[in-house]
């Protein structure tokens, strides 16, 4: 249970002063639900108002403050003219502009012949000075309120400032003393201020060098958030390898089967993560093994022969994708080559039920199953394995590190090989992973030719549709890609099923549509006849449904490639030259479009080489841009940031290491102070897995 001491950050955020019920769905869009969020939300500017000058004196285009008498109110008469307030000290006067106000309003707030301190922008407008929208205006004893440097912090549309800033200094304060979790000797070194210190500075900038990554109360703070991610990894880890393993080893007599009836031979790096593979399930402790490899660098065929690895041992195997277009997808793959080899397959996902569940259910604790491939549906209760001994999760981001634990309660010490296409640059890789063991997947098959990629603006959207109308007289199979933008699914799914329209009125009835709210038996039937002879282009919405494998699909054009994550897009265009066909890749952007985010699709252009991608995109992202993460389901920091405090992060999992190793159960003070870390970043599901201290 989360500790008492932490209740207060984790209210909604309307327990702070100045959120109200209208105000609160804009800060929680900025920043998040809970108070604990503004403390993450950390300030990128600052306006010092400390500059009070006379009116004479004040300069156009600068922040100032100044005390005035208030004059005159000129009401505006219609809604196009603004309403005025005239203002003057003694050496000059100043006109106070303000855009549809409330008159009552500013009676109360500018009472005629009574001083003001107001503060904001002067500017020149005619041959007088004027202030359009004070920032602030309040009686002269409240001078010292206003005369302060100002954080600036990212907001969203109908926010005002104020009310952030005054939101974010109202959780500060309630933030609570907490134990120290940082190793003291650590902390001397590096010279940082405690947590709560910390927090006051990094929301109090005295300057412009206070805003600044390296700052020690900056550092301190990322060190904390990488230090939970890294401790609440190495805890989920710790977790898997409780279960003491078991040696599995074959006899090669299925492997070889397989391997005679594929068309093709193994390349160097599947023989490679192969025998990376069979060492690990070899030895008598447990497997945690990734695997990961591009689209297409042929991930399931290793999974295959993994599998009939545990199976020679006499036990059984399970594969998970993330989907049930995907499960389908792996089940059509392998059977071919898995028949040849006696293997005994079998589907299992939410949508089988009553008896032909119950039969699939019957032959797995039988053991006549010697294969289940599926869905989350293979962590329902009642499936039970006679004997499973490794589980094989086809991640592609879509499961959570729970879920990974899930899967390996169902067996005595089984062993997990996850296989993931994103490529993850080193640094994000151990956010993600940990210290899991990685078989890389760094070669292509044979014979693949490189993917034609071209930028261009939406506005050319005829011609490509002209283009696209040729390729296809011409034979080829089309992936049209539109974006899916969380925020407004509904409308993202109108402009998908618009888009359909126009392209099926332009080119015919073989154009298909698949989006992720349409029922199953829809979906399949729109990949089968995009993957068959009915359909040659294919209108899709996300990633998932194009997770798909058709070898003959050669052109691919993605709408508002902006809008996507480098890695997505990367892994989107490796549905595309998957045969020995040229294929062309087509990346619209909406315009206009900044220097930055041309520089990242262009990117595209110059390499199909993932990791190449995955380093490149994270030194252009800039700190808050984070749109790429967040898609390909990495996870987001708040105060740490990579590019930045990548160091710190290696230290965080050397760190986390010792700290298991001689507290396990986080039982010891520090051990105590380290599970207030844990819940401070909503680790709860990990701390759960310790024994209670
Ligand atoms: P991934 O899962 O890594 O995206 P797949 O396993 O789906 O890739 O493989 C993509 C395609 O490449 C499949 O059609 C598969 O049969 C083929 N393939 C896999 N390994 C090889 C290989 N060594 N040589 C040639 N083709 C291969
Ligand atoms: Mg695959």
């Amino acid at each position: 249970m989360r500790p008492e001491s932490l209740y207060p950050l984790f209210a909604p955020v309307t327990a702070l002063t100045g959120v109200g019920p209208r105000l609160a769905p804009l800060v929680v869009k900025a920043a998040g639900p809970h108070v604990a969020d503004l403390l993450w939300h950390l300030p990128y500017g600052l306006i010092d108002r400390r500059f009070m000058p006379k009116i004479a004196a004040a300069p156009a285009g600068r922040v100032v403050t100044i005390r005035l008498r208030v004059d005159q109110h000129i009401p505006s008469g219609s809604s196009r003219r603004p309403y005025r307030v005239l203002c003057s000290d003694e050496t000059g006067v100043l006109t106070l502009v303000f855009f549809h106000a409330k008159a009552d309003w500013l009676e109360k707030l500018l009472p005629v012949g009574e001083d003001r301190i107001v503060s904001g922008t002067v500017e020149d407008f005619n041959d007088g000075l004027q202030m359009t929208h004070p920032d602030h205006v309040v009686p002269p004893d409240r001078q010292d309120e206003v005369m302060t440097i100002e954080p600036v912090y990212p907001l969203t549309a109908g926010l005002p400032a104020k009310i952030m800033v005054k939101a974010v200094h109202g959780a500060v304060a309630r933030a609570p003393e907490l134990a120290e979790w940082i190793d003291a000797a650590y902390l001397r070194r590096q010279a940082w201020p405690s947590w709560r210190e910390a927090l006051g500075q990094a929301h109090a900038p005295a300057g412009e060098a206070d805003l600044a990554a390296a700052t020690p109360a900056r550092r301190r703070l990322a060190y904390d958030e990488l230090l939970a991610n890294q401790l609440a990894l190495a805890l989920v880890r710790a977790n898997l390898r409780k279960l003491a393993g078991r040696a599995i080893d074959g006899d090669g007599r299925l492997r070889r089967k397989i391997v005679a009836a594929l068309p093709f031979r193994l390349t160097g790096a599947q023989a490679r993560s192969l025998d990376e593979i069979d060492a690990d399930m070899a030895a008598p402790s447990r497997m945690l093994r990734l695997l990961q490899g591009d689209v297409g660098s042929g991930k399931t065929v290793v999974a295959l022969l993994a599998m009939a690895r545990a199976v020679e041992a006499g036990a059984q195997a399970a594969l998970m994708a993330p989907t049930e277009i995907l499960a389908r997808q792996h089940l059509a793959t392998l059977e071919g080559p898995a028949a040849a080899a006696g293997l005994r397959l079998a589907l299992l996902t939410g949508r089988d039920k009553g008896k032909p569940r119950q039969k699939i259910l019957d032959a797995l604790a039988a053991g006549d199953i010697d294969i289940l491939i599926g869905t989350h549906a293979l962590f329902q209760e009642d499936v039970a394995f006679r004997d499973l001994a490794l589980a094989v999760i086809d991640e592609q981001h879509r499961f959570g590190v729970h879920q990974r634990l899930d899967l390996a309660a169902k067996g005595h010490a089984v062993d997990m090989l996850v296989m993931t296409a994103t490529p993850i640059p080193r640094t994000l890789m151990l956010t993600a992973y940990g210290d899991m063991d990685v078989s890389r997947l760094d070669e292509k098959p044979p014979g693949r030719l490189p993917i034609d990629t071209r930028v261009l603006p939406l506005a050319r959207l005829d011609q490509v549709v002209g283009g696209v109308k040729r390729a296809m007289a011409a034979g080829a199979k089309v992936y049209w890609i539109c974006p899916l933008v969380e925020e407004s699914e509904k409308l993202d799914l109108a402009a998908a099923a618009d888009r359909h329209r126009d392209l099926a009125a332009h080119l015919g009835p073989r154009v298909g549509l698949v989006h992720g709210k349409m029922k199953i038996a829809e979906k399949d039937a729109a990949m089968a006849g995009f993957a068959g002879k009915d359909l040659d282009l294919l209108v899709a919405t996300t990633v998932i449904e194009v997770g798909v494998n058709v070898p003959e699909a050669t052109v691919m054009v993605v709408e508002h490639a902006e809008r996507f994550g480098l890695a997505q897009l990367h892994q989107l265009r490796g549905r595309i030259g998957r045969s020995d066909k040229s294929s062309t890749c087509l990346l619209l952007y909406g315009a206009p479009l900044s220097e930055n985010a041309k520089a990242r699709l262009n990117i595209l252009k110059e390499t199909e080489d993932g990791f190449r991608i995955a380093e490149e995109d994270l030194k252009l992202r800039g700190a808050g841009e984070l749109l790429g993460t967040r898609q390909s389901g990495l996870p987001e920091f708040r105060m740490a940031d990579l590019a930045q405090h990548g160091e710190l992060l290696a230290t965080a999992r050397d760190d986390a290491r010792l700290i298991l190793e001689t507290d396990a159960d986080l039982q010891a003070n520090r051990g105590k102070a380290l599970r207030t870390l844990l819940y401070l970043f909503e680790r709860d599901a990990v701390v759960k897995t310790l024994r209670s201290g």
